[in-house]
């Protein structure tokens, strides 16, 4: 097993009027086999948590500490973070122009592992893959999320997910701009992987919607760069119901 822990976490990001905190202290534990919602409105600092895991460099982390295993995840590159074993998928996934997915997932697998995959098994994986999430086939020759849809990109971060298979997956929104089928899909493919049992899986959501497809074993309410509330799924049902009015102090975010 492994274990993510998040102690105490203040971050702030510049602004053209100084340093402005984002979160303000956030302490989470993760580990492998488990999954997490966190759930809050927009504005209360869930992208900026999730970049931090992933070593965004805009974002300064002013005090606290990230640990996988106990080693010290701030003092990573990005590429060290992904290679031990942290998989972010972003809220808005970057086009990469000149570079096909095919060369690009080969790429990346090789750089994670430390060697290539063996050819043959791993165009098998990607195929079945693919086919699963439904992305056509032809994608494979199309450069990384140039011209892709909304839930195509959000498709094809799910096939990294399955092909990387990561140690901790952070799920940044996967579910905004999803109509109910690419929902389910992409829900199965989440669950696929961590119904194996290996991976930590960090939701992180606005909307309860998803949460029908991918359960959570435990929900953190996130408010103005805090948890406000930790339960069990039975709190994403009061969520849905409640909305998030009861944690708002005027002035801090918006719903
Ligand atoms: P969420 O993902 O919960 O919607 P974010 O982490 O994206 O929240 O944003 C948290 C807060 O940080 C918001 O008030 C947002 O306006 C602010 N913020 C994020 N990025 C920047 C930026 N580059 N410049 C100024 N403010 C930012
Ligand atoms: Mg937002
Ligand atoms: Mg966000």
């Amino acid at each position: 097993m492994s274990t993510l822990e998040i102690k105490d976490l203040h971050v702030s990001i510049e602004t053209e009027q100084g340093a402005k905190p984002i979160l303000k202290g956030v302490s989470l534990t993760i580990n492998t086999g488990e999954s997490h919602a966190i759930m809050g409105p927009n504005g209360s600092g869930k992208s900026t948590l999730a970049s931090t895991i992933a070593g965004h460099p805009r974002y300064t982390v002013d005090s606290g500490s990230i640990t996988l295993d106990g080693e010290d995840v701030l003092e990573m590159s990005v590429d060290e973070r992904a290679r031990a074993g942290l998989f972010l998928a972003m809220q808005y996934p970057v086009e990469v122009p000149g570079v096909t997915m095919t060369n690009f997932l080969r790429t990346a697998k090789t750089a994670l592992d430390g060697q290539a995959p063996s050819l043959r098994h791993w165009t098998k994986d990607v195929k079945e893959a693919m086919s699963q999430l439904r992305i056509d086939a032809d994608f494979a020759q199309r450069n990384v999320n140039e011209g892709f849809s909304g839930g195509e990109k959000k498709r094809v971060e799910i096939l990294q997910l399955e092909l990387f298979k990561p140690k901790f997956a952070i799920l940044d929104e996967t579910d905004s701009g999803l109509d109910v089928d690419a929902l389910k899909v992409v829900s199965e493919g989440v669950n696929r992987e961590h119904s194996k049992g290996n991976m930590g899986t960090l939701l992180i959501t606005h909307y309860t919607r998803i949460l029908r497809y991918i359960k959570p074993d435990f929900v953190h309410v996130f408010v103005d760069g805090r948890i406000a509330e930790e339960g069990g799924p039975e709190l994403a049902d009061r969520l849905e119901e409640e909305g998030y009015d009861r944690f708002l102090v005027a002035g801090t975010a918006t719903a």
